[in-house]
């Protein structure tokens, strides 16, 4: 008996699924540096660009001459400082609940979630394209698990009417790979309707939906009845890092109470919570950029669909086309990589298997020539690679 990694290795490479990281040489923008090569890059989750904003940057600065560096200990013990609590509080505000509470990544703050809330003998109704941390909490809880059909509100009502115990319903807001948004009034009538609960994971939408960057609750206008529990993440529009969960009172004291991925890790520097307070101001304050980015949005599908490119229905910054093979995905991706243009081949696992895409994101840091530039580097790809 021994560890074959070699073979398991040789395989993800001969399946087009082996992965290289990308090495970045230059803040986040749309012009970066990766590997020595100048390239405007499609593929940032900083929807706003905030993450090197300078305001956000001196708010580090500034948080980190006042409070130093490391957390120190979890938040239990006696690392809860207070712009950390200060910015549970903005947080709170901001979603319209009565609580928040922080968390040093999305990851963690879905873990902590949803094996907190249910465990063997209740039951969690999944999309079945959320979010991997998302599925890994709903394996991790032990209790029952079943995946719906995307954003289809019969096919989970179906397995409610199957469900035992307390029942969570999860979805993400805005779909990370495709970009579309859930049917959210839809999810959280089928759950109330049996008594279940709605938990939406918005990493993706806070900051970018809403007249106030509220995300999909507020550009639906769901409050807390509709969904009881509410993530987001710092990482992505906050241009941080970090993670919140917003609910009620009950259950924030419950998660500080019995998560253990709340309570058995350090807090998140606290000159990070200083530099989120910062970029929350600019996230909900300054339209603009919003505005912009819708503006980038309209103008990109409407480029790829005069070209004739495999668009989702997507409203969001995320905007994929759907190649199909992985190989396919590669060469593309390769080929505006030759061009000056960075895009992400996402391949499976992440996404199911013969729906290889390129996944296109844009930011209110770009501008219009520059997607007209991906646009064009788009149909050259394509014209060149062919049907291959
Ligand atoms: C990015 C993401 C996460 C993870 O958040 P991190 O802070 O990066 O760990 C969770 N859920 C969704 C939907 C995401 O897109």
């Amino acid at each position: 008996m021994s560890f074959d990694l070699a073979s398991r290795l040789a395989s993800r490479r001969a399946e087009d699924l082996y992965r290289l990281r990308p090495l970045l040489d230059s803040p986040q923008g749309p012009e970066v540096v990766v590997d020595g090569q100048r390239l405007l890059a499609f593929c940032s989750n900083d929807y706003l660009g905030l993450a090197s904003h300078p305001e956000v940057i001196r708010a580090l600065r500034e948080g980190a001459e006042r409070w130093g560096v490391g957390g120190g200990a979890s938040h239990l013990v006696i690392g809860h400082s207070a712009p950390h609590h200060q910015l549970e509080e903005a947080l709170a505000a901001f979603t319209r609940r009565p609580r928040a509470l922080l968390f040093s990544t999305g990851y963690m703050a879905n873990l902590a979630v949803v094996t907190a809330l249910i465990g063997r003998g209740d039951t969690v109704l999944q999309d079945r394209l959320n979010h991997a941390s998302l599925l890994d909490a709903g394996l991790l809880s032990g209790a029952r698990f079943s995946r719906y059909l995307h954003n289809d509100t019969a096919s989970l009502a179906a397995r409610l009417d199957k469900a035992e115990g307390d029942t969570l319903v999860i979805s993400d807001g805005v779909f990370s790979m495709e970009g579309d948004l859930a049917d959210l009034p839809g999810l959280s009538a089928a759950a109330r309707a049996r008594g279940a609960w709605l938990m939406v994971d918005d990493a993706h939408g806070f900051g970018v939906l809403g007249a106030g960057g509220g995300g999909c609750v507020e550009h639906f206008a769901l409050g807390l009845e509709e969904v009881p529990v509410l993530v987001g993440t710092l990482g992505k529009a906050f241009g941080t890092a970090g993670a919140f969960v917003a609910g009620s009172e009950e259950l924030i004291e419950t998660l500080i109470q019995f998560a253990r991925p709340y309570i058995y890790t350090t807090s998140q520097p606290p000159a990070v919570a200083c530099a989120t307070l910062k970029s929350l101001q600019l996230l909900r304050d300054e339209g603009w950029r919003r505005q912009h980015l819708r503006n980038l949005i309209v103008r990109f599908r409407r480029g790829a669909q005069e070209l004739g490119l495999t668009l989702m229905d997507s409203p969001t910054p995320i905007q994929p086309l759907l190649v199909g093979d992985s190989g396919r995905a590669m060469r593309l991706s390769a080929r505006l990589r030759e061009r000056g243009l960075l895009v992400g081949a996402i391949r499976p696992p992440t996404v199911p298997a013969g729906t290889a895409r390129l996944r296109i994101t844009l930011t209110a840091a770009h501008d219009e020539a520059q997607v007209d530039r991906l646009l064009d580097g788009l149909a050259l790809a394509w014209r060149e690679l062919g049907d291959d």
